[in-house]
């Protein structure tokens, strides 16, 4: 069984199993040294739900998350038998504001068609699709997906065919 409360430094909202009542831990959010209070004391509701873990785990409940659709659950181990208790939660692998500021950016997507790179008969479509790329930087590519499409080329009254790529990035 769970036991939910809030941190009295931050109010940020934790849950953990029943048997860690009493122990000291360190939030998880803030950092401050809070005691497991033991379930049904003030300021804690019980948790139900079969789902969650059942053995010595702590975890916040996002703030950013619960206001919003993507909900990111972090689950720190807390080995309520061993000593000492300064040690007793590990650290989140990344700080919540740089995990916050990763998932600011948003899937766009750009398409470079060879025809729009071609100036008086020079091809610029390798160094037009380089440049893009060295804008957005490298490792915000998700993907290059080949495009080819069909065009009337206004000259020769044909159609004709040509290629070009689709970049899916982060930006
Ligand atoms: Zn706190």
């Amino acid at each position: 069984m769970d036991v939910i409360f809030n941190c009295p430094h931050c109010d940020q909202e934790l849950a953990v199993d029943a048997a860690g009542a009493g122990t000291e831990i360190e939030c998880p959010s803030c950092s401050e040294k809070i005691v497991i209070p033991a379930p049904g004391a003030t300021g804690t509701r019980k948790e139900s739900s079969p789902s969650l873990p059942t053995s010595g785990e702590v975890h916040p409940i996002n703030p950013i998350a619960s206001s919003a659709a993507a909900k990111v659950e972090l689950h720190l181990k807390v080995p309520v038998r061993k000593e000492p208790t300064e040690s007793l939660i590990e650290k989140p692998p990344k700080p919540l504001d740089a995990a916050a500021k990763e998932s600011d950016r948003v899937l766009k997507v750009k398409t470079i068609r060879r025809i729009d790179c071609v100036e008086v008969g020079h091809d610029h479509y390798d160094e037009q699709v380089a440049k893009f790329i060295q804008k957005i930087g490298e490792e915000h590519i998700v993907e290059f997906i080949p495009v080819n499409y069909s065009y009337l080329d206004i000259g020769t009254q044909k159609q004709l065919n040509d290629f070009g790529v689709m970049i899916v990035y982060k930006g």
